[in-house]
C-alpha cells in the first residue's frame, strides 16, 4: 500500500466509526426525549498521531481530547492551521496548568484548588479567559486510594474559587464513571451533585460524561459532551 492508500483507508475507517457514534448519540438523545444538537461530542485523540486529527477535523470533527500534557502540546502545534476546540481531559501538575492554558481551549480535569491560580496564570499570558469543567470523582467511599477528581463535598469550595477568578470561567462539571460499577448508578449520583452546582452556578451548564462505552448511559442522565476514543480511533496503541 502507498502513503496516500493508506491514507485513504485510514479515511475511510475514521469515517464509518465517526457515523455509527453519531448514530448511536442521537439516538440516546432520542431515548431520552431531548433535543437533537444537545449533545457535542469530544473525539479523544491520545495515543493517535496529529495525521489523524488532521483527517478528524477534514471529516467535521471540532472538538478533540488530549490527556497528556507532552502530547498534547505538540499535537496542538503541528494542527494549528485547523479549526479545533482542544478539550485538556487528562490529570494535571500544578506546575504544568499554566503551559496547559496556553493551548487549551477548555480544561475539563480541574479537580483542585492548587490549579487554580496556574490555569489564570496561563490564561491572563494568553490574553483571554479559559473555560473550565470541574471534574468530580464518582467513586464509591470503600473504593479509597487517590484517584481522579474532586470529592463531591468539597465541590462547592472549588466552584466558588474557579468563578470568582477573572481569568477562568466555569462552564460546568466532567465525570468518568469508576469502573466496576454500572454506570447507570454512578451516573445517577452525578445528577445529584449537578442538581445542587447549578442551584449555586446556573450558567454553568456543561456536563461532559459518557465514553465508548457508557454514552447512551450518560446522555440519559443529562449528559451534555460525550468524550469518545475507542469507538472512533479504535483500540490505542499499548506501548508509548
Ligand atoms: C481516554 C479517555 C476517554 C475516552 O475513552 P474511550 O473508552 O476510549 O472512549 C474519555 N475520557 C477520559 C477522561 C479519558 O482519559
Amino acid at each position: 500500500m502507498t502513503d496516500h492508500d493508506a491514507r485513504e483507508a485510514r479515511r475511510t475507517g475514521l469515517e464509518a466509526n465517526l457515523a455509527s457514534v453519531r448514530a448511536r448519540i442521537d439516538s440516546a438523545v432520542h431515548a431520552a426525549g431531548r433535543g437533537a444538537g444537545e449533545v457535542t461530542l469530544t473525539v479523544v485523540t491520545k495515543f493517535f498521531p496529529a495525521s489523524d486529527v488532521r483527517l478528524l477535523a477534514d471529516l467535521g470533527v471540532v472538538d478533540v481530547g488530549e490527556n497528556r500534557h507532552q502530547e498534547a502540546v505538540d499535537k496542538a502545534a503541528v494542527c494549528e492551521d485547523l479549526v479545533l476546540r482542544w478539550h485538556y481531559i487528562g490529570a494535571l501538575q500544578s506546575n504544568k496548568a499554566a503551559a496547559v492554558a496556553s493551548y487549551a481551549d477548555l480544561v475539563e480535569s480541574v479537580d483542585r484548588l492548587k490549579l487554580v491560580n496556574g490555569l489564570g496564570r496561563g490564561a491572563e499570558q494568553r490574553g483571554r479567559r479559559l473555560d473550565c469543567l470541574l471534574q468530580v470523582s464518582l467513586d464509591p467511599p470503600e473504593a479509597g486510594g487517590q484517584r481522579a477528581g474532586v470529592h463531591p463535598e468539597d465541590l462547592a469550595a472549588l466552584a466558588a474559587r474557579v468563578a470568582d477568578h477573572d481569568h477562568l470561567a466555569l462552564r460546568g462539571l466532567m465525570a468518568v464513571a469508576p469502573l466496576g460499577q454500572e454506570p447507570d448508578r454512578s451516573f445517577a449520583s452525578l445528577v445529584e451533585i449537578r442538581e445542587r452546582f447549578l442551584a449555586e452556578h446556573p450558567d454553568a451548564t456543561v456536563l461532559s460524561a459518557g465514553m465508548s462505552g457508557d454514552l447512551e448511559s450518560a446522555i440519559s442522565h443529562g449528559a451534555t459532551h460525550v468524550r469518545i476514543g475507542r469507538a472512533v480511533l479504535g483500540e490505542r496503541p499499548l506501548i508509548k
